[in-house]
């Protein structure tokens, strides 16, 4: 009787610390078990990839796409498949104006304990809707939340495409502008792929933040290119 309550006890707090090292590694910004992750670029180039997540937005995104021309700024924006869906136009502005997009799953839902099948639609689907746009370049995936275990990480390996995340999250730590500038002059280096929500309607500290962070890095001297272009330096 003892001896079972033991082994139930055992058992239970194995599965607990499976299930909680499953979690952990799930939302891992620096680890995945499979599969290539990129979170920046190894150079010495002067360069950052400025990635806005979530959009596109009808709200926020054309406001965005004017502070990046104003400083002849590029950036990458991982969409989400039913907003491309739903706001077709602004998807193509921000293709017009040089910038880039990525697929950030068609329906924003944590991509992990689900089917294969149920996966690849959601990359496959949003994939359709850039492609449709006219868009011919490389097109890198974001999983919503960072989340990913096994049946994603898969996925992609098996299609050669890595898992992009950032090395830097500035709202993660910081809800003030100030905050947020801050963080980002502190701890950007070259390579580096930043995270910024600019097309949540709460973060307003964000969009405040976005001209002076391309403000202030460009005074040191940083360009801002594309997830494509700094990869680019990767092979070289
Ligand atoms: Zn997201």
């Amino acid at each position: 009787m003892v001896k079972g309550i033991v082994a139930a006890s055992v058992l239970l707090v194995l599965c607990g610390t499976i299930a909680w090292g499953g979690y952990r590694l799930s939302k891992s910004r620096k680890y995945q078990l499979l599969g290539e992750l990129v979170t920046r670029v190894e150079t010495s180039d002067m360069v950052v990839a400025l990635t806005f997540d979530d959009g596109p937005v009808p709200a926020y995104t054309d406001s965005v796409l004017a502070v990046l021309a104003e400083f002849k700024a590029h950036a990458t924006f991982f969409m989400v498949g039913s907003a491309i869906r739903n706001n077709p136009d602004i998807a193509a502005r921000v293709l017009e104006q040089g910038h880039e997009i990525g697929n950030h799953s068609f329906s924003h839902a944590q991509l992990i304990l689900k089917r294969p099948s149920y996966v690849s639609r959601e990359i496959e689907d949003t994939d359709a809707l850039i492609r449709a746009l006219g868009y011919e370049g490389e097109i890198y995936v974001r999983p919503p939340y960072a989340k990913r275990l096994l049946v994603l990480p898969l996925y992609l390996r098996n299609h050669d495409r890595p898992v992009v995340l950032w090395d830097l999250e500035p709202d993660t730590y910081h809800r003030k502008t100030d905050g947020v500038v801050r963080y980002v002059n502190e701890h950007v280096r070259p390579g580096s792929i930043i995270l910024l929500h600019v097309e949540i309607p709460s973060r307003v500290q964000n969009r405040a933040a976005l001209p002076r962070i391309l403000s202030d890095l460009q005074e040191r001297g940083y360009r801002f290119v594309t997830l494509s272009q700094l990869m680019a330096l990767r092979a070289s």
